[in-house]
């Protein structure tokens, strides 16, 4: 019954159901913890629950994995729920694992009453040394056999706050010589005495991870508790928790695995992305350097394009590392469909065209997105002196060159032919003017036999007495190294790439003087930009989202 057009955790899926399993019971969650805010790692697990959820209409929980008062907050809590519901994600009910902690705490009590757990009162030293290594099996500490009197009495006193932190934990009482280091008497429950984000000062005490994790799902009913690789060891006592607490009627979570995204030229793990942000490297969690959701959307990232990129690296258990320009292709391929073309020049060189009469200006009508026919079409005012790309400016052309140059014709989109006659220079001997003539019955969309005529190139310009000035920013890769985590003898801050921001001053034409922040256009042969949330109506502030891929292409 093998499917190849489904992944493997759909086949599971499908084969439980095959088994019997009731579809109305199939319920998800995504389970983050609010330490930091959501990245493009995050957007993969997002796309894999939620399209899971969608394909078999489960409910998705939103689970707040929230049991570590220490570095948790409520800006996390918020951030996580706004780059959700962009991505276009609805989730069932909003959850947190700090409202199960009374029950949690229930279950530990009747854990210890079971003689399952214990309460080990050794420094985290001593506790380590007992605990063997892969290789070599652990031992017994001293406390594992404390009565379930004092074992209880002892807990009570943790959840109080009789005592300090390190003094006390509950461990499972498992097995100290367990192939799986993880199940060799595995911590549940530690003294922390810290404010929480939700519960304040309630507790004194505080569930691991592992424990908190499965008796969640349990208690959400997950049926599928879908997350990463590098849970493969915790399954066992994922499995063995449910085992302690576990009730015939309700249905049992299980735990799967699938590798995690990994992209290069980036890191991905919130406490490096933290790191980046508390040194200032970057500026906050949305910079649109960071591979976080915020600071792809303020970058100019589409949720359909991210969608497409999820969709696109599937899912399957082994890992690999996806190159950062697949994301880009599934990005310019959503903008190319949906962005605006407008002109804008970046870097300016001014051009005078000495035979168009002076004072006289002209609308000319643009195509607003040759891909969408009903995004119509504007006008964009000509005049007598434009700016033009430096770089498509040579005084003598070589071989195959499709610019503008001393003696040859190129069109100007939207508008005329223009040839180049001669250039001024400043002492330095850079050009401050280049003088063109225009053919005045050449003009696009006149129906003139002139306006068909094919030259070499067109150039995007804008009038220099139209122009708005903007300031756009340039960005390059965050990191000169595909791997910056993977060495070693450095640390990913090593390989920082000094350049990754670049500041300029632009000239855009001046439909773009309404452009409200988050809008996304083409600038026709630069790339595809979007307005970023520093601008004002005084001064337009542009992120360059990524560029085209192809040459100008008529
Ligand atoms: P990080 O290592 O970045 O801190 P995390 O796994 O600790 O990530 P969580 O908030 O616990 O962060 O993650 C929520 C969910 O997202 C988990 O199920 C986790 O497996 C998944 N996830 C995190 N990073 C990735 C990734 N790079 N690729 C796929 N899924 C990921
Ligand atoms: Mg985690
Ligand atoms: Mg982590």
């Amino acid at each position: 019954t093998e499917d190849k057009s489904l992944h493997f955790i759909e086949q599971i899926i499908e084969e439980n159901l095959e088994n019997g399993f009731p579809q109305d019971k199939l319920r998800f969650r995504f389970p983050p913890e609010p330490n930091g805010y959501l990245h493009i790692g995050h957007a993969k697990s997002i796309c894999l629950q939620f399209g899971l959820g969608l394909k078999y209409n489960a409910p998705v929980n939103l689970r707040f994995d929230d049991t570590n008062p220490a570095k948790e907050e409520q800006e996390y809590v918020d951030a996580i729920k706004e780059d959700l519901q962009w991505l276009g994600f609805q989730w069932a009910e909003e959850r947190y694992a700090s409202d199960y902690f009374q029950h949690l705490y229930d279950w530990a009590v009747k854990m210890i009453k079971d003689g399952k757990a214990y309460i080990d009162s050794q420094s985290s030293e001593d506790m380590a040394a007992q605990k063997g290594t892969p290789t070599q099996p652990g031992v017994d500490g001293p406390y594992r056999n404390r009565s379930v009197e004092e074992n209880l009495s002892l807990f009570e006193g943790m959840k109080n706050g009789d005592y300090p932190e390190g003094s006390h934990v509950l461990r499972a009482k498992i097995d100290m010589t367990s192939t799986n280091m993880l199940m060799r008497d595995p911590l549940i429950y530690r003294v922390l005495h810290r404010h929480h984000h939700r519960t304040g000062d309630n507790w004194k005490i505080y569930p691991m991870y592992d424990f908190a994790h499965g008796e969640s799902d349990y208690i959400e009913q997950v049926s599928h508790s879908i997350c990463t690789l590098e849970f493969v060891m915790h399954r066992e006592l994922y499995n063995w928790f449910l085992d302690q607490i576990y009730d015939d009627n309700k249905v049992r979570p299980h735990q799967y695995e699938f590798a995690r995204l990994n992209l290069n030229y980036t890191v991905m793990s919130k406490r490096k992305l933290l790191q980046l942000v508390q040194d200032k490297i970057v500026n906050g969690w949305d910079d649109p350097r960071m591979p976080t959701i915020s600071g792809l959307r303020r970058r100019g990232y589409t949720p359909n394009a991210i969608r497409k990129f999820c969709e696109t690296i599937g899912v399957a258990k082994r890992e690999n590392i996806i190159d950062y320009s697949l994301l880009e292709f599934c990005l310019r391929d959503d903008l190319n469909k949906v962005a605006p073309r407008v002109m804008a020049v970046l870097d300016p060189v001014k051009v005078v065209i000495t035979n168009y009469p002076e004072g006289k200006e002209e609308l000319l009508d643009a195509e607003n997105n040759q891909e969408d026919e009903s995004a119509g079409f504007r006008k964009v005012p000509f005049s007598r002196e434009i700016y033009i790309e430096r770089e498509d400016f040579l005084e003598v052309a070589p071989p195959k060159y499709f610019r503008l140059s001393l003696g040859n014709e190129v069109r100007l989109k939207n508008g005329y032919i223009i040839k180049g006659e001669s250039v001024t220079k400043d002492a330095d001997g850079n050009i401050t003017e280049i003088q063109v003539s225009y053919d005045e019955d050449s003009r696009s969309g006149s129906g003139s036999e002139a306006s068909q005529r094919k030259v070499a190139g067109t150039l995007h310009w804008v009038s220099i007495a139209h122009a708005i000035e903007a300031e756009v920013r340039l960005y390059d890769r965050l990191f000169i190294d595909e791997a910056p985590d993977s060495h070693k003898e450095k640390n990913f801050l090593d390989f920082m790439n000094e350049s990754s921001l670049t500041v300029s001053t632009a000239f855009l034409e001046p439909s773009l003087a309404t452009a409200q922040v988050g809008d996304q256009f083409q600038f026709q042969r630069l790339g595809y930009f979007a307005v970023d949330k520093d601008s004002t109506p005084e001064k337009i502030v542009i992120n360059k989202t990524v560029g085209l891929k192809d040459a100008w292409e008529e």
